[in-house]
């Protein structure tokens, strides 16, 4: 495919103002960039007619594919459609389908003012884009060698439709296909992983290759441009490959979005069943297995013991230990981890203690956790320094994360701890 300079342009005086984030912006990037295609630039616009001339006049300079989002809508602060028409010298013609549309959405007992049927205006020899998510139709269409498509404002019309239409539409302009994966890492920074494949990722055309850092775990996305999938399949094979055995096992897999998934189905195929007892993380280990369907196979459940008191009391920890070493501690991890086990019949214990910030223990720094996972016959635990400027959220989610990966490691029989 042709390289398109893509421009996103959100039109919406609320974006300035700072009362809304540009999420459609980030989504439509996003969504973008999975089909190869890059967004070049992102300009945000008031509802102000003459000063969103001024940006599609730019946009038209700069850019071959032009996405507006927002202004669609039928009040008079809604003017994307009618500027855009304008400086694309299209007139805006009723559109039958939308007219009849939003009749029967009247009907069904909706108010309605007769500004509602400018929202059937749409430019002349469009692509209408039916919006089954909100009213406001969005459109695309090609003039004066431009690829336009206009989106409306709210995210959950936004994006959706852009998926459902505007995607299959950019894709459609070409008779080539674009497809990739990622290779999830968890133990391997991006910076790390982008240094072991420097010099090939720089000499890759087709596929290519890029690491990406998440908030506490990376990636390495691999992409194809062919004429088939099957194409595209065949190409990245060798290079998934290659990637997969350079790194080793801080791989842990392929096209997931957490390291959860890939722990469900190693313990479903296994009929083991986990507990946890969380301190530190406040029960975001169980919330994390519980959002994916299916939990009930794996999770048998385990309980949040915030208080040393508690810890004691609810799992039997000795009060001694918390008493000698603190309740942020190797023995008080591993305690934890052997009593959820014991205490639910489980196969596998976890147990999570540690300092989320931002005020510290005075003895340990923050960002200190202990995660320890416990089977019959032994118990493992990881000191963590996570860093004492971290966020709470980071450090509850990268503890969680080591917990699910001793669990990835110890069922697929590597070292629990390297
Ligand atoms: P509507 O028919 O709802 O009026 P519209 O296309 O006219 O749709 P806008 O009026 O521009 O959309 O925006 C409606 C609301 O959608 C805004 O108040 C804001 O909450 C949200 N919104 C608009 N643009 C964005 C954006 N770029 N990112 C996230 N949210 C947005
Ligand atoms: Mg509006």
């Amino acid at each position: 495919m042709r390289q398109y300079v893509t421009e996103i342009l959100s039109v919406g005086t609320e974006l300035l103002l700072g009362h809304v984030t540009n999420t459609d912006a980030r989504d439509v990037s996003e969504l973008l960039s999975r089909i190869g295609i890059n967004v070049k630039y992102h300009t945000v616009v008031g509802d102000n007619p003459q000063r969103l001339r001024d940006c599609v006049a730019i946009a038209r300079q700069r850019a071959d594919i032009l996405i507006t989002t927002g202004g669609l809508g039928p009040t008079c602060d809604d003017l994307t459609k009618q500027i855009l028409a304008e400086c694309f010298g299209l007139r805006l013609v009723e559109n039958e389908a939308e007219k009849q549309g939003l009749y029967e959405y009247i009907r069904g007992g909706r108010r309605y003012t007769p500004n509602n049927f400018t929202q059937a205006l749409l430019p002349e020899g469009c692509t209408v884009f039916h919006n089954n998510w909100g009213t406001a139709p969005g459109c695309a269409f090609e003039a004066a060698g431009k690829i336009v498509l206009m989106l409306p404002g709210p995210p959950n019309e936004c994006v959706p439709m852009f998926r459902a239409y505007g995607i299959p539409y950019l894709q459609s302009l070409s008779d080539e296909l674009i497809v990739s994966h990622s290779v999830r890492i968890f133990g391997m920074g991006e910076s790390a992983v982008d240094d072991l494949f420097a010099e090939e990722m720089n000499a890759m055309q087709n596929p290519t290759m890029a690491p990406y850092a998440k908030e506490c775990d990376c990636l390495l996305q691999i992409t194809a441009k062919a004429h088939t999938e099957a194409e595209a399949e065949e190409m990245m094979a060798p290079v998934i490959r290659h990637v997969k055995e350079k790194l080793g096992d801080v791989v842990y897999g392929m096209d997931v979005e957490s390291i959860e998934e890939v722990v469900l189905p190693l313990l479903k195929e296994r009929g083991l069943h986990f507990a946890a007892a969380e301190s530190c993380t406040g029960g975001d280990v169980a919330r994390r297995i519980t959002d994916i369907p299916g939990a009930s196979a794996v999770f048998l459940g385990g309980c949040v013991t915030y208080t040393n008191e508690v810890k004691a009391r609810l799992l039997g920890i000795d009060p001694e230990l918390i008493e000698r070493y603190g309740a942020v501690s190797e023995p008080v991890a591993r305690q934890m981890a052997e009593r959820v086990r014991i205490l639910t019949g489980a196969e596998i214990g976890l147990g999570l203690t540690g300092l989320a910030g931002p005020d510290g223990d005075g003895v340990n720094e923050v960002g200190t956790v202990f995660v320890a996972m416990a089977v019959e016959g032994q118990t493992w635990v990881r000191e963590l320094h996570l860093g004492a400027f971290r966020t709470r959220s980071f450090i509850r989610r990268m503890a969680g994360n080591h917990a699910y990966d001793m669990m990835r490691r110890w069922l697929t029989g590597l070292q629990v701890n390297r």
